[in-house]
C-alpha cells in the first residue's frame, strides 16, 4: 500500500482509494481510536484503509473492520455507501447496521471503540478526513446514523 497523490496535490493513504466501514445503531455509531503509533493516532475514526488490487469497496471496508475490530462480514448488514472524492481520488464510506449483538476485539490500529451518539461525534478529537465527512453539510453520514 503506499500514498496516491491526488489531481489538488494532497497525498491520501490508498492508491486504489480508501473505504471504511460506519456502523449505526440506535442513533450511536461505532468509531475506533486509532493507535498512537499509526496516521493520525490518537484520533477516532470509523474503521478503514486502503482499498486493495481486485476488491470492491464493500469488501474493503468489512476487511479493515475484521482487521481492525475483529468484525465478520456476516455482522454487518450493509444498506448502502457513501462516496466522497477529492482530486480523482475516492473514499468510499460503507453504511451498514448489526446483524445481532456484536464482540469486538480492539487489533491493528486500534486502542480502543465506543458506540458513540451522532450529537456527541462532532465533540471528539476526530481524523481529518472522517471530521470532514461527517461536518459536511447534509451529511450522508449523520443522515444514515439519525435514520
Ligand atoms: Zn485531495
Amino acid at each position: 500500500m503506499s500514498w496516491a497523490t491526488c489531481t489538488n496535490g494532497h497525498a491520501h493513504w490508498g492508491r486504489r482509494g480508501a473505504a471504511g466501514l460506519l456502523l449505526a445503531e440506535r442513533g450511536r455509531v461505532l468509531l475506533q481510536l486509532r493507535a498512537r503509533w499509526a496516521h493520525q493516532g490518537g484520533t477516532w475514526s470509523i474503521p478503514g484503509g486502503a482499498r486493495e488490487r481486485g476488491e470492491s469497496w464493500v469488501d474493503a471496508a468489512l476487511r479493515e473492520a475484521r482487521e481492525e475490530l475483529g468484525l465478520s462480514r456476516h455482522d454487518v448488514d450493509v444498506r448502502g455507501s457513501s462516496r466522497a472524492t477529492c482530486g480523482g481520488w475516492t473514499y468510499e464510506t460503507v453504511l451498514g447496521v448489526p446483524t445481532g449483538v456484536l464482540s469486538l476485539a480492539d487489533l491493528a490500529e486500534s486502542d480502543g471503540h465506543a458506540w458513540v451518539p451522532a450529537h456527541e461525534v462532532a465533540d471528539l478529537p476526530l481524523h481529518p478526513s472522517f471530521r470532514l465527512a461527517w461536518s459536511a453539510p447534509d451529511s450522508p453520514l449523520v443522515a444514515f446514523v439519525g435514520a
